[in-house]
């Protein structure tokens, strides 16, 4: 067996008794290896790139017929602005949704497609400048503040971050504790009355067992399955 089907093989059991999901993060990677992956189980892929996304789901279309209409796509990085409307429609969940505005021009983009869009909000609890993400704050402020009853056509799934990139298991294991309640908070407000909000994604190739103790139950691994990225 190759590495790639060995590990899909491997984390397929290793998340089993959880019941979290694997998203196989496949940036910066070909569509061969996406067909490796698919052919040992795997079926929920994940990228980070318009571009890539739309480019490498072309490409499995056309080399891969058989199995593209069974490939389902996670976007995961961030996405611009006027870039929305050329993922509307393509993917199974946006995970990467950063910003009320954001938020907003993907209601209208998929109101004028006609499609509803899955998404999750992306907090940031991490101790790195550069992350995006809603502040803990903001997140909630959406939520006592009802922002969420004016979309069309969203259907907001749940919640994802990232901890802090350390090799200080304790601050990475705060930092998903904090994601998780958030996400405990707005799902045990019964005011708020949400269907359907259950995704909690945390956890890469690094953390995914911490993400996993604290609560995960939808974990995005690139480099454990793919291997090192060529940039
Ligand atoms: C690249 C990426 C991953 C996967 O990271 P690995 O360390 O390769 O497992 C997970 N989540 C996001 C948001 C990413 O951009």
């Amino acid at each position: 067996m190759s590495h790639i089907s060995d590990a899909i093989v491997q984390l397929h059991k290793e998340l089993e008794p959880s019941g979290a999901r694997l998203v196989a993060v496949s940036k910066f990677h070909p569509a061969q290896a996406v067909q490796e992956a698919f052919a040992a189980g795997q079926r929920l892929f994940g990228e980070n790139r318009v571009q890539e996304l739309l480019a490498k789901s072309r490409e499995i279309e056309e080399l891969f017929p058989e199995i593209a209409p069974q490939i389902q796509w996670h976007f995961i990085g961030h996405l611009q602005t006027n870039k929305v409307r050329q993922i509307i429609g393509r993917t199974a969940l946006i995970e990467s949704v950063d910003s009320e505005k954001l938020l907003r021009i993907i209601d209208s983009e998929s109101v004028r497609a006609g499609v509803v869009s899955r998404v999750l909000l992306q907090v940031h609890v991490a101790n790195e400048e550069t992350k995006f993400g809603m502040s803990p704050r903001e997140f909630l402020d959406f939520f006592s503040n009802r922002g969420f009853e004016s979309l069309k056509a969203v259907h907001i799934c749940g919640i994802m971050g990232m901890a802090t990139n350390t090799d200080a298991t304790e601050r990475v294991r705060s930092d998903f504790r904090t994601i998780r309640s958030l996400f405990d908070t707005v799902r045990e407000d019964s005011s708020l009355a949400l269907r359907g909000f259950d995704t909690v994604s945390m956890g890469m190739s690094g953390d995914w067992p911490i993400a996993l103790e604290e609560g995960s139950n939808l974990v995005r691994i690139g480099t454990a399955i793919f291997g090192p990225r060529q940039y």
